[in-house]
């Protein structure tokens, strides 16, 4: 087919014409999607091997969540929290039920339920710890990422993230990820929370060592500090467990939950907690018109049900270990790093043979999605609903791109 056939140059120069450029996506123009599968507008086929960076962890509109949006879409669709809706109460507890929490507080988008931690945490260290007024203070790590509010970007590393976005808010103590002994040392009176993602994603699927998680969990229990998971990327079945942080039997004060939470139809967040940390929250104190809404408790309902079943997180573990054998495989021819649990995986290609963007180009070419996060590290993290013969045909075709 000739250039000016296809679709694609024009719907990618409209775009750039009328959007601010925040993003530099891969050049293809995606229309319709089924399970792990995406086609673009001039009919290619491609494997999905992001998942809207775990946003949509059941695949691409998955029968049953699309079944509950389209009865609740004839049914209720808002009411602001001035109102109870009937979708609200089952939604809440069984997310609950699922975290083994006492509460829930849903909100939309991932970094709110980290606002939403923060606060939490600040009015527990005043109200319950008696923190001095104003001089809680929040240990985070190094390589970090928990969203792009301005209070977020202020404790981030990440120069592009950060840069130019101050006055940065304060109260923020950042210190390397995976060192114990440098968390232990940076807590004192002041503080009231660890918030630490249990594997850091977009800084490449980071795995902490071994265990670190367990000794946060001892120090901030030993300290009186809220130990607060961010597991908006890593949650909901993506390592092959419910939470990142149960591999190492780990239970944190509080779960900051996103992305996989709205099915991948819309966004829902959470926060869940045990009674004496959210209890802290007295009406007019918190809130979001949208969260919580219906449509979103409706789908999400839907979402933990599916996961309650654990076929998820199972799937996820099996094929996870078919993917980093693959992935292994590759190591030496290409590869010089792999990293990662269950159906994630970050990359190091050879930086001497392309950049992580022109790999995930040249994968376009070849019909599989990934998107490089930083220099040469790609991330993988395909929907769970991916088989066998579609996780070794990605890895073939990683293969080929690296074989040039
Ligand atoms: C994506 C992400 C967020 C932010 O979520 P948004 O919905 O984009 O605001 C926060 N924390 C982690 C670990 C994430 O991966």
């Amino acid at each position: 087919m000739i250039d000016d056939m296809l679709r694609t140059p024009e719907a990618i120069r409209d775009a750039e014409r009328w959007t601010a450029h925040n993003y530099h996506p891969l050049p293809v123009v995606i229309t319709s999607a089924e399970g792990c599968w995406l086609t673009d507008v001039d009919g290619r086929r491609y494997l999905d091997c992001l998942a809207g960076y775990s946003a949509l962890n059941f695949g691409h509109r998955h029968p049953t969540l699309i079944a509950a949006a389209h009865a609740q879409l004839d049914r209720l669709t808002l009411t602001s929290r001035a109102f109870v809706h009937d979708q609200f109460a089952d939604f809440c507890r069984e997310l609950a039920e699922l975290c083994g929490k006492d509460l829930v507080l849903p909100m939309n988008t991932g970094a709110e339920a980290v606002e939403t931690g923060i606060k939490v945490a600040r009015k527990w260290g005043y109200q319950v710890k008696g923190v001095a007024p104003g001089r809680a203070n929040i240990v985070v790590a190094e390589g970090n990422f928990h969203g792009r509010t301005t209070t977020i970007v202020s404790f981030s590393t990440d120069a592009d993230a950060r840069a130019d976005f101050g006055p940065y808010t304060p109260g923020f103590t950042v210190v390397p990820y995976g060192d114990l002994a440098a968390l232990t040392a940076a807590i004192d009176e002041n503080t009231v929370a660890v918030l630490i993602e249990p594997i850091q994603g977009e800084q490449g699927v980071v795995v902490p060592p071994e265990g670190y998680l367990p000794g946060v969990r001892r120090v901030c229990t030993e300290q009186d500090v809220l130990f607060i998971a961010d597991e908006i990327q890593s949650g909901l079945g993506r390592t092959g467990a419910t939470f990142a942080c149960d591999h190492e039997g780990v239970v944190p004060d509080m779960y900051l939950l996103g992305k996989a939470l709205g099915g991948g139809i819309v966004p829902v967040s959470a926060v869940a907690a045990d009674a004496d940390v959210l209890g802290v929250l007295r009406p007019g104190q918190h809130g979001s018109t949208f969260g919580g809404n219906p449509l979103a408790c409706a789908v999400a309902t839907e979402v933990v049900r599916l996961l309650a079943t654990g076929e998820f997180q199972r799937r996820s573990a099996e094929l996870g270990d078919r993917l980093h054998a693959g992935l292994r495989s590759l190591l030496g021819r290409g590869l010089v790093a792999v990293r990662g649990r269950g159906l994630w995986a970050g990359l190091d290609i050879d930086p001497t043979l392309m950049s992580g963007r022109e790999a995930c180009e040249r994968l376009a070419e070849r019909g599989v999605l990934a998107k490089d996060t930083h220099g040469a590290t790609i991330r993988l993290a395909p929907p769970l609903v991916i088989t066998e013969a579609e996780i070794d045909h990605a890895v073939a075709q990683l293969a080929a791109v690296l074989a040039g």
